[in-house]
Parts: structure tokens; C-alpha cells; sequence
């Protein structure tokens, strides 16, 4: 068993290095804008958001629910639901911007080879009355035309021993695996042709602490066995701080605050940061009041203006109401979409 898990790391950082580019950066994105249309108009779900990624490093992208974190992941993959567009900015693989690219190139290079997803919800993310090994096959097959079956089925073994699910309950039908083994195995799939990004979008949901805190290891595990590069999509901050270098915190579409996760959650300088990490119990320190955002979500059809988070801000100024805050560096890995940060920065 070990040594086809050997086999199967070899095989893919083979696959990944052939693909590597000259350059560090895996993923740039710039400027993303993504709206829904709606029969009362545009839902301003993604607006203006810039981030980049490094090979071999995690991302974790937090906010509330609806802040449009699945939003950027879907427009990563081009699997906008309808009505979705991604109406400007730029997403750029390995020196491509795929915003351009034509679906049919998209399907062939882009997704699952370069970019993969596992899915929020791994119970409702298969077919219940498939068997999973078929499932998987089928997704390999889709993928990569050359290979054959039996090829495909051999890879699926490996892919379960890779990820902690005896290999031979890969014949068995969804319903017949706990919800543990069924995020492995969406795992299993979303890494079948070696992408060389994997974005988890909410992979702790629906399980309970144990089987979460096993998933969250797999996933760090895959991370520092396979040199794979993650983004990690969570509400929960104790779970992007114990997994990723990076965190991005998201308000109604927008990033507010991007750095080094050491920076971010020792010194937060965003309002919504602040509030957020502060929101979060700290088993070490003393009891103390949780302090709670006051407020609720804006409705993204007809977003505030200026800082979105303005009407929830404590510090809310006039000039909060009229211009939106660009993101801007305040320190060395750490940037900030607030007036009243770069004001005092000046
Ligand atoms: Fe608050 Fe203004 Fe900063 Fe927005 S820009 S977070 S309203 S101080």
C-alpha cells in the first residue's frame, strides 16, 4: 500500500513540474468582478477583488456567509451557475488569462488539471446512486481522453489510499460512506489529474469537530506531501489560521483586508477584521464578553455606497459614504481597504 502511495506523490509532482512555470505566482487575479442577474437586477456577489498565490502556499478567503467567497471560486473555474458573469477583471493561471480563454480550452487545460474544487456539501456532491469509483472514473475519463479504464480504475485505488479510505470501498455506493469518507473522497476526485491548485470551499461543513479536524489534516497533509497550493474557503478563522500562510477577509464582495496570516489575526486593522477575530473565543486568555458585529449583511442588489461595511463601522466617516477605499499597503504582506487606516498611514 505504501509503496503505491509513493508511486502515486512521484506521478504527481512529475505532472505538476512539467506544468511549472518560471515564474513563483500560480494564480493572479485582478480586478474580479462577478454579478448574478436576477429578475429584480445585478447581485453584486464579487467587485473589484485582487489577489495572488504562490506555488506551495495556502490562501484562506473568510467572511460571512454570501460575501462571495464561493463566487470567486466558481469564477476560478468558469462554473458560474446561470445568470452568473464574470463581467471584468482578470484571472491569471501560469501567464493565461482564462476570463478569455474559450470553454472548450477551459475544460481541456484549465479545470480539474490546473484548478480543482471540492465542493461545499461533499452529501449532496455525488450521485447517490452511482458507485463512487465510477464516479471518479468518470471525471478522470472527461479529463484526460487518453487514458483508458482500467488505467483510470488503478488510479482511483491510489487515490484512496492517498487520502485514508480502504481502497476497496471505492465500489460501494455514496449512501454506504459516512460523511467523513465521502469528503475524502470528493477530495480523491478533486485531485485525480494532479491540479496544481485545489480550492476547498467549506470542507468542515455538516461534519463534526473530529471528522473535521481529520479533513483539515488530509488537507495539510496533501498540501506538504504534494507541494500542492490551496485555497481554503471557510467562515471559520480558527481553521485558515491553523492551515494557511495567507488569509484574505471578504465583506459584501469585496476584500478588505489581505496579508500574512500572522499579521492579520495578531494585528487585524479593518473594522470587519476586528470584529471578527474578536468574535472568536480564545480557549487561553481569560473569560471575557463576546463582542458581536452589530448589524447585518447589506443586500448585494443594491449595495451601500462607498465602504460597504460603512452602515455597520463604529468609525464611519462622511468620506466612508461617497469613496469606496482602495486596498492599500500598510505594511510589508499586509493590505487594507479602510479610509481610516490609510489615513492615518499617510
Ligand atoms: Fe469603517 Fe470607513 Fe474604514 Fe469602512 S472605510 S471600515 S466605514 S472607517
Amino acid at each position: 500500500m505504501r509503496r503505491n502511495i509513493k508511486a502515486y506523490i512521484k506521478y504527481y509532482l512529475f505532472t505538476i513540474k512539467k506544468g511549472a512555470d518560471r515564474t513563483m505566482s500560480l494564480l493572479e487575479v485582478e480586478d474580479l468582478t462577478t454579478y448574478y442577474r436576477t429578475l429584480r437586477g445585478y447581485v453584486k456577489a464579487v467587485e473589484n477583488c485582487s489577489f495572488s498565490i504562490n506555488k506551495g502556499e495556502a490562501l484562506g478567503l473568510a467572511g460571512e456567509s454570501g460575501c462571495g467567497k464561493t463566487t470567486i471560486a466558481l469564477s476560478l473555474l468558469r462554473i458560474l451557475p446561470p445568470g452568473g458573469k464574470i463581467v471584468q477583471g482578470k484571472i491569471i493561471v501560469n501567464g493565461t488569462d482564462i476570463v478569455k480563454l474559450q470553454e472548450e480550452k477551459v475544460r481541456k487545460k484549465i479545470r480539474w488539471k490546473e484548478i480543482s474544487l471540492v465542493f461545499q456539501g461533499a452529501m449532496n456532491a455525488m450521485n447517490p446512486v452511482i458507485r463512487v469509483k465510477d464516479q471518479i472514473v468518470e471525471a478522470i475519463k472527461l479529463h484526460e481522453h487518453n487514458i483508458s479504464k482500467k488505467e483510470a480504475e488503478e488510479r482511483v485505488k491510489k487515490l484512496f489510499e492517498l487520502v485514508g479510505v480502504e481502497p476497496s470501498r471505492a465500489d460501494n455506493y455514496p449512501f454506504e460512506f459516512s460523511g467523513g469518507m465521502r469528503q475524502r473522497a470528493m477530495i480523491a476526485m478533486a485531485v485525480a489529474c494532479s491540479p496544481k491548485l485545489l480550492i476547498a470551499d467549506e470542507p468542515g461543513t455538516a461534519l463534526d469537530v473530529i471528522v473535521q479536524a481529520q479533513v483539515i489534516k488530509l488537507l495539510e497533509e496533501l498540501k506538504s506531501k504534494l507541494g500542492m497550493t490551496l485555497i481554503l474557503i471557510s467562515h471559520d478563522l480558527s481553521l485558515i489560521a491553523e492551515v494557511c500562510e495567507k488569509t484574505a477577509i471578504m465583506y459584501a464582495g469585496n476584500i478588505v483586508e489581505i496579508g500574512d496570516s500572522v499579521s492579520i489575526f495578531k494585528n487585524p486593522l479593518h473594522p470587519y477584521t476586528k470584529g471578527l477575530v474578536l468574535a472568536f473565543p480564545n480557549i487561553k486568555s481569560q473569560k471575557v464578553k463576546m463582542i458581536s458585529i452589530p448589524g447585518s449583511p447589506p443586500d448585494l442588489l443594491n449595495p451601500p455606497t462607498g465602504c460597504r461595511f460603512h452602515p455597520r463601522c463604529q468609525y464611519a466617516m462622511e468620506v466612508c459614504k461617497k469613496i469606496v477605499p482602495p486596498l492599500e499597503t500598510v505594511e510589508e504582506n499586509h493590505k487594507v481597504a479602510c479610509h481610516l487606516v490609510n489615513k492615518k498611514n499617510a
